[in-house]
């Protein structure tokens, strides 16, 4: 495919996906400037993510660390950066300068190891908790249980800047199955604001994926992660 014809496409797929974003807020009754779009360009290379800060996304998502590391150096320095997945404490160090938020803190240990770098680096980090709210073995998280304790832990910050809660539904064919995970979601955040003092501010929900992210945002939502939405059978460029 010539870049031409792979920036058309994709293009239309952004379009598509902006489309359904703006219907599920139209019937959540939330602006669309409330949620942001983040790009999550796991599977594709550098070259065709470099496409979509020229389309107007700038917030790109990575789920690995050195493929953040990566990419970050090879796009413009106008991309925002978020890691959406695990951190090994080895490498917080070489992570922290090339982020925008970190919405995967899954344990204590990473989350004191982030303070204590965020620290030595004299960088605040935007940061969220990651809840594993569907019980998966497979996913990284506090439990809602742990999650709602953890106000103690998150007041004691001086530099990770708590910002709310990240998850990842369970998949389901009916996404409307996904509606209680969401909503829990959102509940242990209400809950955890309400025992924090006030300049902690737990405003981000980041849930919602290809599969999920309209009930995500009528249940509040405020980022959205979406990959194979928008790159799923487009020809990656070399
Ligand atoms: C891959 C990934 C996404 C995007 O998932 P799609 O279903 O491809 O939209 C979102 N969040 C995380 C943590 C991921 O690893």
């Amino acid at each position: 495919m010539q870049e031409s014809e792979l920036r058309d496409r994709l293009s239309e797929r952004i379009a598509q996906v902006e489309g359904r974003i703006e219907e599920a807020c139209r019937r959540a009754g939330r602006a669309r400037r409330d949620v942001t779009l983040v790009a999550v360009t796991k599977t594709v290379t550098p070259p065709l993510a470099a496409l979509l800060p020229e389309s107007g996304i700038t917030e790109l998502g990575e789920s690995r660390p050195q493929e953040l590391w990566h990419k970050a150096a090879l796009l413009p320095q106008t991309v925002h950066w978020h890691l959406v997945g695990h951190l090994q404490r080895n490498k917080i160090e070489r992570t922290l300068p090339l982020v925008q938020m970190i919405h995967s803190v899954d344990s204590l240990r990473l989350l004191q190891a982030l303070e204590a770098e965020a620290a030595k680096q004299w960088r605040s980090v935007p940061a969220l908790i990651e809840v594993n709210a569907s019980g998966e073995q497979s996913k990284h998280g506090f439990t809602p249980e742990e999650t709602a304790e953890l106000a103690a832990r998150v007041a004691g910050l001086k530099w990770v800047k708590m910002q709310g809660l990240m998850t990842m539904a369970r998949y389901e064919d009916e996404p409307h199955r996904c509606r209680p995970t969401f909503r829990l979601v959102r509940e242990l955040r209400d809950r955890l604001q309400a025992t924090l003092p006030a300049e902690v501010r737990l405003e981000h929900l980041s849930m919602g994926m290809t599969n999920d992210f309209e009930v995500a945002i009528e249940e509040g939502a405020t980022l959205v992660r979406i990959g194979t939405a928008l790159f799923e059978g487009l020809a990656n460029l070399p």
